[in-house]
């Protein structure tokens, strides 16, 4: 049965890896992050379009492996309509689900991630476009490496 899962889990991850949704520069964006992690080379950009305290719109573009690519697809779906504390709260259970494999609170589809907290090599590329989701919001200007924050 957990095999079961974890198949459909790989499905959705290839999916959207294949198929990034959102992929696009965003030129009216309010505020944008880089993001980058030169353990697994993923170089990726996220737009956010903030109205006020809610997230209108985001976006990405960037290159990167499969794990940092659809973590950042599935990421501009979730945050799209959510206010800035509801996408930092997001942001936290994401970090403990993909450090521990706990998963808390309402996370839908993000819950792909769960498995990643297995491989220690890959918990930088699915948290990536997270950290620069919180750059962005914080308007700071510089690139976010995953190798200045503590993940
Ligand atoms: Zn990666």
């Amino acid at each position: 049965m957990f095999d079961d899962i974890n198949d459909l889990y790989q499905q959705v991850i290839l999916d959207h890896c294949k198929q990034p949704r959102n992929f696009h520069e965003m030129p009216a964006a309010t505020c944008s992050a880089q993001g980058f992690n030169p353990l697994c080379g993923d170089n990726l950009k996220l737009f956010l379009t903030l109205d006020g305290e809610i997230i209108k719109d985001a976006s990405f573009v960037g290159s990167g492996c499969c794990i940092s690519k659809a973590s950042a697809s599935l990421l501009t779906e979730n945050v799209k309509g959510k206010t800035r504390a509801e996408a930092e709260k997001t942001f936290e259970q994401v970090r403990e689900m993909v450090t521990t494999g706990k998963v808390t609170g309402d996370v839908g589809k993000l819950a792909v991630f769960a498995g990643v907290y297995k491989y220690p090599a890959r918990v930088k590329c699915a948290i990536l476009s997270w950290h620069a989701l919180i750059g962005a919001l914080k308007g700071s200007d510089g690139p976010v490496s995953t190798e200045n924050e503590q993940t």
